[in-house]
């Protein structure tokens, strides 16, 4: 199985195919025995053996016996400990991480643990239990602490404002304001909308007018930071040296509703400072509202980026670290 593949045309060379089923079977075996220097073999998807996801270490050996070398440059799987990320690493000679891991880790690395100041993180996107731990993790490193999208109305709940028809975690109204408490300890400067772009329906097409938040009107619902608070919020990020940003201001998704991530966006492309984004959707926005080569890093793994800004080790990169 021989084919032109994008991968061939990025490496310039013929890539294989190992077209087998089981991964590391007779064919990808007899493929990889029959490779001369600078070939280039591509397996099966890994998860086609079920024990891939499980770490399990003869599938992890079996993909070790192939190589001499295991370089991993998937940062976006590295909060997984899988065959292909973690198990492999123990049973191949020498290990290395590839340059966009090496990259990701350098700036989401350097951006928590010894950032240029003052150094902000934004806030957002559509759920607060979603992010509690990175909440928590970036209070004890930031200097200022933006919070908007629909995560914000917890916080405005739990200053004690209605907010209408807007998303709510009530079982986490107690926690915002734990929150807020521990940034006032720290002095920590903590910011969330003093307005909202409230909608009639969760619908591009409905009617929308903006509202102070304490004056979201029962059957209304914030969609996006309204103008008073991108002018807040810009304010606050000027002369930051540091920006880490991990989810939308509001739902950019509809156009009605992209004011708020779009002027977040552009703020953060005219800073003079290491800006860093964090998170699926909030690196989508930023590619779609055309700011994507005006930040200095754009985290390619979703999940993982979030898990770094959580303060956790991902497995993925300790596998390599701990053996070099
Ligand atoms: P990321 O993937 O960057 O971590 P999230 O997945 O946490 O971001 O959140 C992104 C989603 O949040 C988007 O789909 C967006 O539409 C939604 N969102 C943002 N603001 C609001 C809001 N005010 N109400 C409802 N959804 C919102
Ligand atoms: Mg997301």
């Amino acid at each position: 199985h021989r084919r032109k593949q994008p991968l061939s045309a990025e490496l310039g060379k013929e890539v294989v195919f190992a077209d087998d089923d089981n991964v590391v079977g007779e064919k990808a075996k007899a493929a990889a025995a029959s490779m001369n220097e600078g070939d280039v073999l591509l397996l099966q998807n890994t998860r086609y053996r079920a024990e891939e996801t499980k770490n399990g270490e003869n599938f992890s050996k079996e993909l070790a016996s192939l190589a001499d070398i295991y370089v991993n440059d998937a940062f976006g799987t590295s909060h997984r400990a899988h065959s292909s990320t973690v198990g492999v690493a123990s049973f191949v000679p020498e290990t290395a991480v590839g340059y966009l891991m090496e990259k990701e880790i350098e700036y989401l690395g350097n951006a928590v643990d010894s950032p240029k100041r003052p150094f902000a993180a934004i806030l957002g996107g559509a759920k607060v239990s979603d992010k509690i731990s990175v909440i928590n993790n970036l209070l004890d490193k930031v200097d200022i602490i933006l919070i908007g999208g629909g995560m914000a109305y917890t916080f405005l709940a739990a200053k004690g404002y209605s907010v209408g028809n807007s998303l709510l975690e009530e079982d986490k109204i107690g926690y915002a304001r734990e929150m807020m408490e521990k940034a006032d300890e720290k002095g920590v400067k903590f910011l969330i909308p003093v307005d909202s772009v409230i909608a009639a329906e969760f619908k591009n097409d409905t009617e929308f007018k903006t509202a102070a938040s304490d004056a979201i009107p029962e059957g209304w619902q914030g969609l996006d930071i309204g103008s008073e608070t991108i002018r807040l919020f810009e304010d606050a990020l000027k002369g930051c040296k540091t920006v880490v940003w991990n989810g939308p201001m509001g739902v950019f998704e509809m156009e009605n509703f992209a004011k708020g991530t779009y002027a977040i966006a552009k703020t953060l492309s005219e800073l003079d400072a290491v800006t860093i984004i964090g998170g699926g959707d909030s690196a989508a926005a930023v590619n779609k509202l055309g700011f994507g080569d005006k930040m200095s890093h754009i985290s390619t793994g979703g999940g993982a980026s979030l898990e770094f800004l959580e303060g956790k080790e991902l497995p993925g990169v300790a596998a390599i670290q701990s053996r070099n």
